[in-house]
């Protein structure tokens, strides 16, 4: 009997432990989830001087608390990637990818109503951080909605893969674009990558299918110097005003598009002068009676990826920087408009990718409404990824929300945080589930 009796105590607590392997408790009420965002939001991570292994070491903690394996890469020292990874049932199928920045830009904290690093929650329920919408949020709510999948005992069949990556403000080119090139990432195999969008002041989300190309243009003019009372033709001055008042009058025709919402803002050309650089200095200002032989102007000029890049280049050639006005023109910058099979660097919004059907579905299914995919009118981090071939999608779950991602007193209500957390499990769930077809699905270079 005392055998017996043990027996079934023993099998009673294999009973118990069955049970709680299969229901792991990672449940968590709003406030909890809501500390653990603050928690984030309060490690200082803002450039010039980040403290990304702060931030590393509170992201891998919580994902041992959720069950999550990790790693952390320093492609470059001092500049740790985090990779998180719940592995799926059928780890062969193209894996998914969330990705999010740990870097924020710096801030003016007097010109703040709460402190940017306080995650101060006022009593209309605003949090108030730098990074708050660019984008920890992001990067806490895709945790809390694997949290919320485990503990509903949800198995992903597809690999889900979570990654931090740093330097997003700088350009990201000792960040994504390092983990992007890197064989680690090659053996993920990525069939889908989710990024960041930007927040939505109506009540539609946004969602970003592809992202304007910076081209950095300098253009300068040279000419004979003379005498401040000269008046002579081909002066530098007056043949780059003659580009300046060029470029001013396409920068008006690409602006007018957007003011009469025929073009979306991602949509246009946008030119903005970034500076002007003539004249001839001396310890007491600049020399008055004197024309200088050099004038230069640079342009931050953005691209959207459906333009054709010849045309833009031949613009500029001939009406900005024309020969016949003693000009030249050069790029401090030039990120080209196609990835590296030669196509625009887009993902698809139609049915040739389904990636974009079950997202758009799982969106409404949350109960989120979702306006037209747009192209993202600046750059981040997806372009590393869209460069090789793989669709990837820029999405923030903030609608009733006003866009202050590098402005002063940067929030998010908790209300739209709580909400996008469940719009990620519906989002997630839906990508991990996916079985797909042989053609579908799979990163391009597969096919
Ligand atoms: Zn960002």
């Amino acid at each position: 009997m005392a055998v017996m009796s043990n027996l079934s105590h023993l099998f009673l607590l294999t009973l118990i432990v069955f049970f709680f392997n299969l229901s792991p408790s990672f449940s968590s009420s709003s406030s909890e989830v809501l500390s653990r965002f603050q928690q984030y939001l309060r490690i200082n991570t803002a450039q010039p001087n980040p403290d990304y292994f702060e931030a590393a070491k509170f992201i891998i903690s919580d994902a041992n608390s959720i069950s999550l394996q990790s790693q952390t890469i320093e492609f470059v020292s001092g500049k740790p990637v985090v990779i998180l990874k719940w592995t799926g049932k059928d780890p062969n199928l193209p894996s998914i990818l969330l990705n999010s920045h740990t870097d924020v830009v710096p801030s003016e904290a007097s010109k703040w109503i709460h402190p940017p690093l306080g995650a101060h929650i006022d009593s209309d329920g605003r949090i108030y951080a730098r990074g708050s919408q660019d984008m920890k949020c992001v990067g806490m709510q895709y945790m809390e909605a694997i949290r919320k999948m485990k503990n509903r005992g949800f198995e992903p069949l597809r690999t889900i893969y979570l990654s931090f990556v740093p330097d997003e403000e700088t350009g990201g080119h000792e960040g994504a674009a390092k983990f992007a090139i890197s064989d680690v990432f090659k053996e993920m195999n990525v069939g889908i990558v989710l990024d960041e969008g930007l927040a939505s002041p109506g009540e539609n989300y946004r969602a970003f299918y592809g992202e304007r190309c910076p081209w950095w243009t300098v253009i300068k003019a040279v000419g004979a110097p003379g005498h401040g009372a000269k008046l002579f033709d081909n002066s530098a001055m007056e043949n780059l005003l003659k580009s300046v008042e060029s470029v001013r009058r396409f920068r008006t025709s690409q602006f007018d598009l957007v003011k009469s919402g025929l073009r979306e803002e991602g949509d246009v050309i946008s030119v903005n002068m970034a500076f002007l650089k003539a004249g001839t200095s001396s310890p007491t200002g600049f020399v008055m009676n004197l024309q200088p032989s050099e004038a230069e102007a640079g342009f931050d000029v953005r691209i959207p990826p459906t333009a054709d890049p010849v045309s833009v280049e031949r613009r500029i050639a001939e009406e900005w920087a024309p020969v016949s006005r003693n000009m030249t023109y050069s790029f401090k910058q030039k990120v080209s408009v196609h990835d590296k099979f030669g196509k625009p660097a887009i993902t698809a919004t139609d049915s040739s990718n389904p990636w974009w059907g079950l997202f758009e579905e799982a969106v409404k299914k949350a109960g989120g409404k979702l306006g037209k995919p747009e192209i993202f009118p600046a750059s981040t981090d997806s372009r590393y990824f869209r460069e090789l071939g793989i669709p990837a999608i820029g999405f923030s779950p903030m609608a009733n929300t006003p866009i202050l991602l590098h402005d002063h007193n940067e929030f998010l209500s908790k209300d739209e945080y709580l909400k996008g957390i469940d719009v990620y499990v519906s989002i997630i769930e839906a990508y991990a589930s996916f079985r797909g077809t042989s053609s579908q699905g799979s990163t391009r270079e597969e096919l």
